[in-house]
């Protein structure tokens, strides 16, 4: 959490310039309430929440002076608020063995760094973890899985570039179950060039899990790159649609002056957020933490 403090200072050292600009020297009104609002559109946090905070702001406050400090706090208040509905810890249920997490999300988002992240977590739980790798049409994208699986001392399903992602699911799954594994994690393609062929894989994918498990995938991550900004949101609306989204991590929140879209997406699609990911290495991944990150933001 220090290291995302520090990697929101761009976010909040925007803001926070910005905001003390307005209000030095003036009176709080309606204009005054308009720049803030535009302000924190500018932080990407959405309109609705922009504007939540703006009214939050001028609430028996008109034709007083105002500190940038009282903005702040406005902001981190309003902005846990948005958060704490969808700050939850990814439960696995012990009664499925595997428990199936199928980690979606575009290339260069984060996925295969982030299952290599949540190996290591769940290893250090105790957890017997297994990985597949399910971006079939990167070889690049396997051999960086096979890398995680060596780091983390847990076997690899993979096949050659160019297979059937949805029949290495098929293996996965079933090698998993068969060698008593707790977790399974199933990295898969996310190449935008094509998105329909895409999304029609993803489906594929789902539904020859469901013919080991009827009840997998018991998880399906969406892998973002906070630093996309505004594209974030398309990219919930077509994984969610296909995949069915049960839950949300960020990346690359280290040194993104953008980190303020995840109050927009929250405040929009309510989708459980469960980790943040503020660097590359293997601990680098944090539960999410609704007060933590709004302290970030608001700085
Ligand atoms: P994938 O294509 O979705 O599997 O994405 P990768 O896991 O290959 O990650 C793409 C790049 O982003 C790699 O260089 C990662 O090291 C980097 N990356 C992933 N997560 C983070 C993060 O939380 N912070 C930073 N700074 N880099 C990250």
């Amino acid at each position: 959490w220090r290291r995302l403090s520090g990697g929101l200072k761009r976010t909040s050292s925007a803001l926070g310039t910005a905001v003390a600009d307005l209000v030095t020297k003036r009176k709080l009104d309606r204009a005054m309430l308009e720049d803030i609002e535009d302000v924190l559109l500018r932080a990407d946090l959405g309109t609705e929440v922009a504007a939540r905070i703006s009214a939050a702001v001028g609430h028996g406050r008109y034709d007083k002076a105002i500190s940038a400090d009282e903005v702040k706090t406005v902001v981190a208040t309003e902005v846990e608020k948005v958060l704490s509905a969808v700050a939850k810890p990814l439960v696995i249920d012990t009664t499925h063995k595997p428990f199936v997490i199928l980690v979606v999300g575009v290339n260069g988002s984060g996925k295969t760094t982030t299952i290599g992240k949540l190996a290591s977590t769940f290893s250090a739980e105790g957890r017997k973890v297994m990985l597949a790798a399910g971006d079939t049409f990167r070889a690049a994208a396997i051999e960086q899985l096979k890398v995680w699986g060596e780091r983390n001392k847990v076997p690899v399903i993979a096949g050659a570039q160019g297979s059937d992602s949805a029949s290495l699911a098929f293996t996965a799954v079933t090698a998993a179950r068969d060698d008593n594994r707790d977790v399974l994690l199933i990295d898969t393609a996310g190449r935008l060039q094509n998105k329909t062929e895409l999304m029609v894989e993803l489906e594929k994918v789902v539904r020859v899990i469901k013919k080991v498990d009827a009840t997998a995938p018991h998880a399906v991550l969406l892998v973002l790159d906070a630093t996309v900004g505004q594209n974030a949101l398309s990219q919930v609306e077509a994984f969610h649609r296909t995949a069915g989204v049960t839950g949300l991590v960020m990346t690359k929140l280290d040194g993104t002056a953008r980190g303020g879209i995840l109050v927009a997406l929250s405040e929009k699609y309510k989708l459980p957020v469960h980790f943040i990911g503020v660097g590359e290495g293997i601990d680098d991944l944090a539960p999410f933490t609704a007060r933590d990150f709004a302290q970030a933001i608001a700085g």
